[in-house]
């Protein structure tokens, strides 16, 4: 089986990346993220504070997650609802930071994450998969963006869809998220020492793809 950890801080167009890369490639994409947003979800709906690592690993045996493929896009159910548009809210992102920082949350997903792989060629990405989920991956990518080009990215993305948030708003979103997820005690944001570290802070859209593309093709065909 082939694996393709894709790590890195959030904004850096992981998402945006992997799951293009993946269809082109024909592997499994697996967003983690997705799966940290929708405990989040859980969690804010039960009226719980993500913080409260208790209160978070109480609701865990109560949650169920799927992840399929549906016409190429990959949607999330938790406990049988789609809840892939809902986990994208800005709110249920620091909720899924905050429970992320819980060992109960993280060991929960990790036998799931690894069964994902055990089967199937996947590009998973996350915050942990080339030093934590798939230490033996067979290609590690960090993909990394200064925060200012993240915020910018995520700004424009936000303006499109109407909202008015400002981007100093945004920039102090993305840092504060940055310093959670590389800050906390279990499985931290960092760089895999075997991992190929690719910035995209000077790059489009396109120039990323390709960098990323160039890669995994190499770091797959050299196995
Ligand atoms: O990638 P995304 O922004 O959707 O992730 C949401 C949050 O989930 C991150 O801020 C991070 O705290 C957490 N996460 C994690 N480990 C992963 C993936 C995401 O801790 N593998």
């Amino acid at each position: 089986m082939i694996s393709v950890a894709i790590d890195g801080p959030s904004g850096a167009g992981k998402s945006t990346l992997a799951k293009r890369l993946a269809k082109e490639l024909g592997y499994v994409y697996v967003d983690t993220g997705a799966m940290y947003r929708s405990i989040g979800l859980y969690t804010l709906r039960c009226g719980q504070d993500p913080a409260d690592a208790a209160a978070v690993e109480a609701l865990l045996p109560q949650i169920s997650l799927r992840l399929a493929l549906i016409d190429g896009t990959q949607h999330i159910y938790l406990n049988g609802e789609d809840v892939s548009e809902a986990i994208r809210a800005e709110n249920v992102g620091m909720a899924a930071s905050a429970v992320a920082v819980h060992p109960a949350v993280r060991s929960f997903l990790l036998e799931q994450q690894r069964g994902l792989a055990r089967t199937q060629n996947v590009l998973m990405d996350g915050r942990d998969i080339g030093t934590v989920v798939l230490p033996n991956a067979t290609v590690k990518v960090f993909l990394t963006a200064s925060a200012e080009s993240r915020a910018q990215r995520r700004w424009n993305e936000l303006r499109e869809k109407g909202s008015s948030d400002d981007y100093d708003t945004v920039l102090a979103d993305i840092r504060r998220r940055d310093y959670q997820d590389s800050h906390r005690a279990a499985a931290p944001l960092r760089q895999a020492a075997d991992a190929v570290l690719l910035d995209t802070s000077e790059l489009d859209l396109e120039q990323s793809f390709a960098a990323l593309r160039r890669i995994v093709e190499q770091g797959a065909a050299g196995k």
